[in-house]
């Protein structure tokens, strides 16, 4: 089922959400919802938060799926970065929660993930690209953050001008 996505300022979308502690049908479910609103967006990542549900769950795939490749989707429940690189790196970001909108955003580019799969099995993966990027997003969607809180103040009050336009 596709899910309506809440657009900044919801203030649902400044919630942490809690642990998630295991998996539920319930979050089995909201998974493939998830996914299935992720793609039909389209989008990279969607993350529990941004569909007005408490759990801390994201879902995102980074391939080329839009180009006609094989979809490679990830589900990630009660995610954490256990490591991340000392490079970091500036690229611009969307955001399906703030329409229209790209912000340059300074992120570490290699990070190890830790997650717990539909399964209930605990991975690990070291990631880089898109993919860490837009792990670290989706976390911070997790967390209670959006890009804007990731940029200098006087950015932020110029895109969302913009994005109130
Ligand atoms: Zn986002």
């Amino acid at each position: 089922m596709i899910l309506p996505i809440l657009n900044h300022p919801d203030p649902r979308l400044a919630k942490a959400a809690p642990e998630s502690g295991g998996v539920t049908s319930d979050l089995q479910i909201l998974a493939a919802d998830l996914l299935e609103t992720m793609y039909a967006a389209p989008g990279r990542g969607l993350a529990a938060t941004q569909v007005g549900r408490e759990a801390r769950m994201f879902v995102m795939d980074t391939s080329d799926w839009q180009d006609g490749g094989r979809r490679q989707p990830y589900v990630c429940i009660d995610p954490e970065i256990t490591e991340q690189g000392s490079e970091t790196a500036s690229e611009d970001e969307g955001c399906l929660s703030i329409p229209g909108i790209t912000a340059s955003v300074e992120r570490p580019e290699t990070v190890t993930l830790a997650w717990t799969d539909l399964s209930g099995n605990r991975q690990t993966e070291e990631l880089s690209g898109a993919k860490a990027r837009v792990a670290q997003h989706e976390i911070d969607h997790l967390d209670g953050k959006l890009i804007l809180d990731r940029i200098d103040p006087a950015e932020r009050e110029r895109l969302e001008a913009a994005s109130a336009e």
